[in-house]
């Protein structure tokens, strides 16, 4: 096959996808506006899920691993609003399929980037890299954070373990400044260094939300 012919087929297998998604799966008709980025502007169906789209263009959010939680929660409640299977009750099957599918990537997406760790693992991920299961970690790290399990487990009252919560949000906070620097620079080995750590105090946070709610400490 002659380049000239390769070409013109990726060109004609280009278009023919591109039309596919520009219109609408029900009327048929042109599509490229969706009405609140979800509804054909023709007969206002709910439009299926784009599969290329990321986790932050689905919620309308900018590529940023500095997020704001609280653009990040208005977006989110704006679309489960629209994606309620309230409002689909007496449309068609395909449809109240579509927005049960629709809601559940939303709920993913939300979860996914509402949390420092998962949201810096997801966007090593969009650029081909993951943690590795087995990371190196020198021997005063890990007795380091062995202590501090210990005291989370022997911690007996409610300032003690209150204490220790603070502490460990504000080292979480230190390294989601590390990592936004390190997607900043571009620099993945740093990102997915400091995300493998983040990932230790990770676990000792939900540890101790573990210890609150056993204890029933009502913040
Ligand atoms: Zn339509």
């Amino acid at each position: 096959m002659s380049l000239g012919i390769l070409y013109r087929n990726i060109t004609v297998n280009n278009l023919i996808y591109q039309l596919r998604f520009a219109s609408c799966w029900s009327c048929n008709k042109d599509n490229k506006k969706l009405v609140n980025n979800l509804f054909c502007s023709h007969c206002n169906v709910l439009q299926m899920p784009d599969e290329k789209e990321n986790y932050f263009k689905i919620l309308g959010v900018d590529e940023n691993y500095d997020i704001e939680e609280v653009t990040l929660a208005k977006q989110f409640k704006t679309l489960q609003m629209n994606l309620h299977p309230d409002k689909f009750a007496n449309k068609k099957k395909e449809e109240q399929e579509i927005s049960a599918q629709y809601s559940s990537l939303v709920n993913e997406a939300y979860k996914t980037l509402l949390e420092p760790l998962a949201r810096g693992i997801y966007m090593l991920k969009l650029r081909g890299r993951e943690i590795p299961e087995k990371t190196e970690i020198d021997k005063e790290f890990l007795m380091k954070i062995m202590e501090k399990n210990e005291e989370v487990e022997n911690a007996d009252t409610e300032k003690q373990i209150m204490h220790l919560r603070k502490e460990n949000r504000k080292v979480i906070e230190d390294l989601q400044k590390q990592v936004s620097a390190a997607f900043f620079a571009g620099d993945l080995n740093r990102a997915e260094r400091v995300l493998s750590i983040m990932k230790y105090y990770t676990s000792i946070d939900s540890q101790i939300e573990a210890v609150i709610r056993e204890k029933g400490i009502i913040r």
